[in-house]
């Protein structure tokens, strides 16, 4: 059993809060172990929660047709969420929630090793770029220890504003730049204290 897949179980096993009292099951995340790029969401909705699988809803499909946009298949990238069971009633995720579930997705990162993380949605930005508001940050890039960090709304905001729907799509075709990007920064090896912000 590879070291994620034994994660995924302990992740799915977890009973330590109480939101774990009412979800259905657990979603830890899904794709490739070695992903070169990693999505991380909000939380789990009522389809998740059903299935057990990250953004296979509404928003899941149309996530789906935009890594179609840039000829990626969800099997070949890697897609989580800040908290891995479903809020109820889809309330936003509480603090707590987000500061108990925190140890999960640091450790998922340090597993898969994405070159690039994207952020969908604020609660999934404010965990890599806190302070930022999502619209003005959307579609913009911040390098940090040889990663991308990379903002953009959540798939399911922009399902309904056409302007979000639009704004998604373009930051969606930006990616495969800043994968080539991040290569070459990881190839370069630069110093991890090279800090530096850019957009794209
Ligand atoms: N919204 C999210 O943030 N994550 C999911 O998995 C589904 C919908």
């Amino acid at each position: 059993m590879s070291v994620l897949s034994e994660l995924y179980e302990q992740i799915a096993g977890c009973q330590q809060w109480e939101i774990d009292k009412f979800r259905t099951r657990v979603v830890a995340g899904e794709g490739a172990e070695d992903a070169d790029i990693m999505f991380i969401g909000e939380a789990p909705g009522w389809h998740e929660d059903q299935q057990g699988r990250p953004f296979v809803g509404p928003a899941g499909k149309f996530l789906d047709s935009l890594l179609a946009s840039i000829g990626l298949k969800r099997d070949q990238v890697h897609i989580a969420n800040v908290i891995k069971c479903r809020p109820t009633g889809n309330r936003d995720p509480l603090p707590a929630e987000i500061r108990n579930c925190r140890q999960w997705l640091e450790r998922q990162i340090e597993i898969i090793r994405p070159r690039v993380i994207v952020t969908l949605g604020r609660y999934s930005m404010a965990m890599f770029f806190p302070g930022k508001s999502i619209s003005k940050i959307h579609g913009t890039a911040q390098k940090r220890d040889n990663v991308i960090y990379y903002a953009m709304y959540h798939p399911a905001a922009a399902l309904h504003q056409q302007g979000l729907r639009q704004a998604i799509e373009a930051d969606m075709l930006k990616i495969p730049s800043l994968l080539a990007e991040a290569k070459d920064i990881q190839e370069a090896k630069p110093q991890p204290q090279q800090l530096s912000m850019f957009e794209v």
